[in-house]
């Protein structure tokens, strides 16, 4: 998949997709956080700036290493480390959504990742949607929690926080926060009625096997 350039495109579409995050309920509020991988570094979204006055020219951009970023620009969301952290440990995934949704908040203050309770989870590379150990918002300590939990994870919730995905592009990962939000409602409902079975390690593989192409993007020609 080729880089997005940092156009004003694309730092649109960051700005369209964090409307979007608020309007289907995933997130509220601004904190949430987006970026988009773009030749020779990464676009974010500037910290605490209300998504409906966000303009493409406060979109910041910030280098993918430890150089310093241009000067003159708004301030990068706090969470930009981790953001960073997941685009350089998976070279594959070009976009990052993190949010504050509810039912994986929920679960996540609970200190529970999502079991194998529906095929779904396979949408997350794994037999679960694990959960990253606790650690203060913007940290480093955060940032190794997050690269730890996703090794071989699309996403994961973030203990006493909210949740992350990545993407391909920022149309899988928006798509990934979706799906992980409705499945963590299903599984705090299910838990309400009693204990959910959950699927065996076989029937899994089964749907990991299947899974590789699932979700929005290109047929394969
Ligand atoms: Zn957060």
């Amino acid at each position: 998949m080729s880089l997005s350039p940092d156009s004003f495109e694309t730092r649109e579409a960051i700005i369209a997709a964090c409307l979007e995050l608020n309007r289907s309920g995933v997130n509220q509020g601004t904190s949430g956080n987006i970026s988009v991988q773009v030749d020779g570094g990464f676009l974010i979204t500037p910290s605490g700036v209300p998504y409906a006055q966000m303009t493409p020219e406060l979109i910041v951009r910030l280098p993918l290493d430890d150089s310093p970023p241009e000067p003159g620009q708004m301030k990068p969301s706090t969470e930009w480390p981790f953001h960073r952290a997941i685009l350089n440990a998976k070279p594959e995934m070009h976009a990052v959504v993190h949010a504050h949704p509810v039912y994986c908040s929920v679960l996540a203050m609970s200190h529970r990742p999502i079991p194998a309770c529906h095929y779904m989870v396979a949408a997350f590379g794994g037999t679960d949607v694990p959960l990253a150990d606790y650690a203060l918002f913007g940290s480093q300590a955060l940032s190794d929690n997050i690269t730890r939990a996703m090794a071989d994870r699309t996403g994961c919730l973030m203990a006493n926080h909210g949740a992350v995905v990545c993407g391909e592009t920022l149309d899988k990962a928006m798509w990934r926060m979706r799906e992980l939000e409705t499945l963590a409602q299903a599984y705090v409902a299910s838990l309400s009625i009693g204990t959910p079975r959950l699927l065996s390690d076989a029937e899994m593989a089964e749907v990991l096997a299947g899974f590789a192409e699932y979700g929005p993007g290109r047929a394969r020609g």
